[in-house]
């Protein structure tokens, strides 16, 4: 079984359990993701979204 690793700080995905960037890497669960995750990047793209939004008008 492969261990495929995901870089918290650049988000690029790699074999090693350091990134060249700098940080430790964490393990990725691919194809696990939970809604719950899901739901909060959509929150997070809408806060920014609106955000941008009263600073544009
Ligand atoms: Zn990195």
């Amino acid at each position: 079984m492969r261990h495929i690793f995901k870089c918290p700080k650049c988000e690029r995905y790699t074999m090693q359990e350091k990134c060249a960037c700098g940080p430790a890497t964490e393990t990725a669960k691919p194809a696990k993701f939970s809604p719950e995750d899901k739901y909060s990047i959509y929150r997070r793209k809408a806060k920014e979204d609106a955000r941008k939004k009263e600073g544009l008008i």
